[in-house]
C-alpha cells in the first residue's frame, strides 16, 4: 500500500492499510522535534506498517515515545501509551509514489499552542486547541 523512509533511506517501511486523515501537530514537542512550525502525523494500525530495522526510541514525554534514524535523524514515527495499537508515522517520509493515499483536509491539534508567526490556511481542516476531543 503506502511506502516511506527517512532522508538517508536507512530506514525503509511499508504498509498493508492506506493512512488515516493528516493530524498537524502544534505542540511545542512536535515543534521542536520537527524543526518546523508543526508534525505531520498519519495514523496506521501499528500492524499494518512493516519496517525493515528495528526502529531508535526515545521517551519524549511522560505519555509518548517518539523513533529517528539513527543515521540521518530523520522523526519516523510517535506513539502514544493510551494507544498502543496505533503508530502515528511522520506525513514527510511518505515517498513520492504514495503521496495520493493521503486524504485531506485533516486536523489541527493543539493548535493552542501553535507558533505566533504561524497561521494555518483556511482549507476546511477543523482545529483543536488540544486533542480532538
Ligand atoms: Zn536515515
Ligand atoms: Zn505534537
Amino acid at each position: 500500500m503506502a511506502s516511506g523512509s527517512c532522508a538517508c533511506r536507512y530506514i525503509r517501511y511499508t504498509t498493508t492499510t492506506p493512512p488515516a486523515d493528516p493530524v498537524y501537530c502544534h505542540c511545542i514537542e512536535c515543534r521542536k522535534q520537527s524543526g518546523a512550525p508543526y508534525q505531520v502525523w498519519l495514523d496506521f494500525p501499528k500492524d499494518a506498517i512493516k519496517w525493515n530495522v528495528e526502529l531508535s526510541v526515545w521517551r519524549s514525554s511522560e505519555t509518548a515515545s517518539r523513533s529517528f534514524c539513527p543515521r540521518c535523524g530523520s522523526t519516523m514515527t510517535m506513539s502514544l501509551d493510551k494507544e498502543p495499537s496505533t503508530t502515528a508515522v511522520a506525513a514527510g517520509t511518505l515517498d513520492i509514489e504514495s503521496e495520493h493515499l493521503v486524504r485531506g483536509p485533516g486536523m489541527h491539534i493543539f493548535y493552542k499552542e501553535k507558533a505566533a508567526w504561524y497561521v494555518a490556511p483556511d482549507d476546511g481542516s477543523r482545529k483543536f486547541d488540544g486533542w480532538s476531543e
